[in-house]
């Protein structure tokens, strides 16, 4: 049994925390917060220990009826790898106690690349994180992005992608975040992060990205061009997508158009959360025109980084030793298979 600690119980924590609960090989040892609010309820009611990173503010936990088992660091004494999901940054104040006492950790796409030294994505450079003691598991977008650039490099080779990212303004619960109502450059200037940001994974694609936000709290929707280096018939880009374990189809006959439905979709599949883990993919949106494709992908901002940050802990502790094994175990583990 891997033990591990979920530093951060939040929007990504508390994902994580449950989808290393469900799995066979692994046991979730805690859950840390910096203050009560509904979450800590949640670890409460699913009977995650909690820990607090100031035990100073016990007090304010009890007076509750919440229980603190302890200090994060007492956490960490009882864990073979931590799963770092506090807000980005706080990851690296973090960093010097993992280091002092000879903890594994995964950080989330909000630290940068250099934190851990290694950024990760299952499919793409599983292989590489066997026995590191600290990885990255890439952003929500980057994650996206380096599933379905990999999977058309493998297969026709990739010569250079244009990806346009509308992204969510917040996730639901940030009711303080923005925007209301305006569609804001992030940044006006280009590329966007993303693109760079993939290249940490893949680095040799020569990718541009363009992003901006807008007001909506459900996915963020990719616009994506690949320029590929053979021409690539329509058939055979959707069969390569269909046999990959993370990559979903948005089937025609759903009458699926929007991000909302999308949601609503994958909510009555009885979801938890109502996540999809997986890329969605409009089928209709795929497009060949000689070597150009073309479509639009939803990524749950929530949920596609959490099926990574399970498979990156076996790849860490060195116990699986295969991306397709562990993705397998993984998704096997949640009762997950893409929407198809
Ligand atoms: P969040 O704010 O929802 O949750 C962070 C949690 O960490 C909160 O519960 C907070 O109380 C706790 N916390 C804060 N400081 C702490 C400390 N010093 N010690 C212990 N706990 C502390 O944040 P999030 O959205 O879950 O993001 C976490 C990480 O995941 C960030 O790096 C972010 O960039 C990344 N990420 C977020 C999303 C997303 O859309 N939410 C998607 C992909 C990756």
């Amino acid at each position: 049994m891997i033990k591990v600690a979920i530093n951060g119980y939040g929007t990504i924590g508390k994902r994580v925390a449950d989808a290393v609960a469900a799995q066979k090989d692994m046991k979730v040892v805690g859950v840390s917060k910096t203050r009560p609010s509904a979450e800590a309820f949640v670890a409460k009611a699913k009977g995650y220990p909690l820990y607090i990173a100031d035990l100073t503010k016990k007090d304010a936990f009890t007076k509750f009826g919440l229980p603190v088992a302890g200090s994060v660091e007492g956490m960490l004494k009882e864990a073979d790898v931590v799963v770092d999901c506090t807000p980005g940054g706080v990851g690296e104040k973090n960093k010097p106690l993992y280091e002092k006492l000879g903890v594994k950790a995964i950080f989330q796409g909000g630290e940068e690349h250099e934190l851990a030294g290694f950024s990760f994505c299952s499919d793409c450079n599983f292989s590489e994180a066997v026995g590191r003691q600290f990885v990255r598991v890439v952003s929500c977008n980057t994650t996206g992005l380096c599933r379905i650039i990999n999977t058309m490099d493998r297969a026709f080779g990739v010569d250079r992608v244009l990806a346009v990212m509308v992204r969510r303004g917040s996730d639901p619960g940030e009711v303080k975040r923005g925007p209301v109502d305006a569609v804001v450059l992030d940044p006006v200037t280009i590329p966007s992060h993303h693109g760079p940001d993939v290249n940490t994974v893949l680095p040799h694609v020569n990718i541009v990205t363009l992003a901006m936000i807008v007001p909506t709290t459900m996915m963020h929707m990719h616009a994506v061009h690949m320029q590929l280096r053979r021409d690539a018939p329509r058939e055979e880009v959707l069969a390569q997508m269909r046999a990959h374990p993370r990559i979903g189809l948005v089937k025609k006959g759903t009458e699926i158009k929007s991000t909302a439905e999308l949601k609503e979709f994958v909510m009555d599949l009885g979801r938890p959360r109502s996540d999809l883990w997986e890329n969605g993919v409009y089928e209709e949106s795929v497009t060949t025109i000689g070597r150009d494709l073309y479509l639009f992908q939803a990524i749950h901002q929530e949920a596609d980084v959490v099926v990574e940050s399970v498979d990156a802990i076996r790849a860490m502790m060195g116990t699986v030793k295969e991306a397709e094994r562990s993705i397998a175990m993984t998704n096997e583990a949640l009762g997950f298979s893409p929407i198809r």
